[in-house]
Order: structure tokens, then C-alpha cells, then sequence
């Protein structure tokens, strides 16, 4: 079974502020925002690149603050997404909002337009955090909202970031924890970046806000994705989506980007497994993992390889379903 999302992206769409660090329109402009009535066009879109006839399909809204558009914006635009479920063409609707914008009127709209999914924006749970950048909401809206959607049948997401002014790694592990605890299905962890146009520019640039390196946002993440993996939540994203803009370094103006930052993340915590294991001592060694797991036990660009090859002649990779994705075997080739 193949897994697709229609992304629909609501880039900054009614949110009541700025949070600082925020910049949607660095990565889609306005005119970019579909409507309603642009919806069938661009599902359809995407229906012709599925290859696989046996999959699952999601509409996901992101960006923005969904629950804060008006309620007949909001019924517009999953009156298309409901139409598609209704007739078998998705299997899913999944929404992502801010905390503080969610009670029972808009959770009972959601829940009869047949949101499956409802993501929140905690971004932290450390009150002096949210307010240095400007959130607008408290921990204790999150846990409200994630509790009222839990009420609700729906499945709930809590997004976070790392590196935020005022934050440290105490902070993100406590607010990890916190999503542990409020029983959230899945999680997105982002590292802060610096983008053109936030205020984050301006207190970066008067010398009041150090990023994250990359190594410290990479090694930070691996703790935090061992922390959900380890209790059952779903890592569905480490890192920003690269845009192409900020591939080409038009939108960003410092933090820890990478391309391919989830898999620098899975490559560490990787590395962690094999330093902390007992090896066999032999020369040529055989290394046998789950076959998802196989890119990021090599490593990014190797690296796993390179380092187990300083201590064995000869290091192959082999895999088998039958082994546990957090496990791997090591015996002599
Ligand atoms: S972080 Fe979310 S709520 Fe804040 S400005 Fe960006 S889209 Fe809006």
C-alpha cells in the first residue's frame, strides 16, 4: 500500500499575528493560495501521478491557521475534499490549525466534514518561549485543544520546533514530552531558521538571536525522535520541506537547513546504535537491518559505513523485514 498527500497550502491564511519566526509568503505568495472552486483541478492534478492503483490518499490544508478562516471558508473548502472522500477517491482529510482556535463548534464542523486528522502548531510548551515569539497562546491552550480533540474521535498531530529564542534543549525535551503525555498520534519536529522578511531577521541581525549550528539542531532532533519513537508517536517530518527557494538560499538568511535534514537526523541516531553496541571481533563483518532502515544505518553519504569500515576490513549491509526497525544484527561474513 502507497502512501500520497494532496497538500493544499494555505500560506499564512487567518492568522490573527506574526509569529516571529514566520515568514509562509517567503515560500507562496498569495496569488499561490487556491481556492475553494481551484480544488478539483489541483486534486486531479495529483491523482494522475499516482502510479500505484493500491494506496492511501490525504488531502492535508496546510499553513495558515485553518479553523481561523470563517466558518463558510472552512465548509468551501471541505465540501470539495468531503466530496472526494465520500466517493472513495481519499481516504483522509487532515487539517493543521493553531491551538487557541479550536473549540466545539469548530471540532463539531470538522468532525461532520469528515477531518480525520487535526495537527496543532504547540510549537513549544514553555510559556516564556511562546511569548518571546509572539504565539498569542499558552501550554495551556495546547493542552486544552489536544484534549478537546481527542474527545472528538480525531486524531491528533502537535507540531514543534527547536532552537526558538528563549529556548534550549531542556525545553524542546520537556516539550516532546508533553506531546507524549497529551497522547498525540504523530509529531513534525522543525528546527528554527532565520527567513527574509520575520522580525527573527531583525533580532538576528541586532546581534539578539544565535540559530541552532546544524550539528547541535541534528544531534537535538535525534533525542527528540527517539523520545516519540520510543513512545509510539509518529515522526511523520524532521526538518523544513525544502523549497526550491530556500535550496537556492533566497528565502533563508541562517539556521540549520539541509536538504536532507531528516536523513542527517536517522543517520545519527544510527551512528549512537553502533557506537554503543558490542561487535564481534572479526575482520569482515555483516550487518543485517530492516530494509527501511537500510539507507539510514549506511548513513548519510555512507558515514555509518565509512566509520564501521576504520574498525572492520570488510562491512556489508544486508536486510530482512523480519527484523525490528530499531534493531540490527552484526555477525562475521
Ligand atoms: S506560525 Fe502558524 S500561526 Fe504563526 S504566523 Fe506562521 S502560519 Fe500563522
Amino acid at each position: 500500500m502507497r502512501f500520497y498527500k494532496i497538500p493544499v497550502f494555505l500560506a499564512n491564511e487567518a492568522c490573527p499575528n506574526m509569529c516571529i519566526f514566520c515568514n509562509q509568503y517567503a515560500i507562496a505568495s498569495q496569488e499561490d493560495i487556491p481556492r475553494p472552486e481551484q480544488l478539483p483541478g489541483l486534486f486531479d492534478k495529483h491523482f494522475h501521478t499516482f502510479k500505484k492503483p493500491e494506496r492511501i490518499v490525504e488531502v492535508a490544508f496546510f499553513g495558515g491557521n485553518f479553523t481561523g478562516l470563517n466558518i463558510e471558508k472552512q465548509k468551501k473548502y471541505l465540501e470539495v475534499a468531503l466530496k472526494y472522500l465520500n466517493e472513495g477517491l481519499i481516504n483522509g482529510i487532515r487539517i493543521s490549525t493553531r491551538p487557541d482556535y479550536v473549540d466545539e463548534e469548530r471540532l463539531t464542523l470538522l468532525k461532520e466534514m469528515g477531518v480525520s486528522a487535526i495537527e496543532l502548531g504547540t510549537q513549544s510548551m514553555d510559556e516564556t518561549v511562546l511569548k518571546i515569539c509572539k504565539r498569542n497562546h499558552t501550554p495551556e491552550d495546547s493542552i486544552k485543544a489536544a484534549e478537546l480533540i481527542k474527545s472528538y474521535g480525531i486524531e491528533l498531530g502537535m507540531q514543534m520546533m527547536t532552537g526558538l529564542p528563549g529556548d534550549n534543549d531542556e525545553k524542546s525535551i520537556f516539550t516532546a514530552k508533553e506531546i507524549v503525555r497529551l497522547g498525540a498520534k504523530t509529531t513534525r519536529i522543525y528546527p528554527c531558521l532565520v527567513v527574509k522578511g520575520t522580525e527573527l531577521e531583525t533580532i538576528y541581525n541586532n546581534g539578539k538571536y544565535k540559530p541552532q549550528s546544524l550539528d547541535e539542531a541534528i544531534k537535538l532532533s535525534a533525542k527528540l525522535v527517539s523520545i516519540f519513537e520510543d513512545n509510539n508517536v509518529n515522526v511523520l517530518r524532521v526538518g523544513l520541506h525544502p523549497s526550491e527557494g530556500f535550496i537556492r538560499g533566497e528565502e533563508l538568511v541562517t539556521g540549520p537547513f539541509h536538504p536532507a535534514f531528516g536523513e542527517l537526523v536517522r543517520s545519527v541516531m544510527w551512528y549512537q546504535r553502533f557506537k554503543n553496541s558490542t561487535f564481534p571481533d572479526v575482520e569482515e563483518i555483516c550487518i543485517t537491518v530492516n530494509p527501511k532502515c537500510l539507507n539510514a544505518a549506511i548513513g548519510h553519504s555512507a558515514c555509518n559505513k565509512n566509520w564501521l569500515k576504520k574498525k572492520f576490513s570488510k562491512v556489508v549491509f544486508k536486510t530482512d523485514k523480519n527484523v525490528s526497525p530499531k534493531e540490527f544484527y552484526a555477525y562475521p561474513c
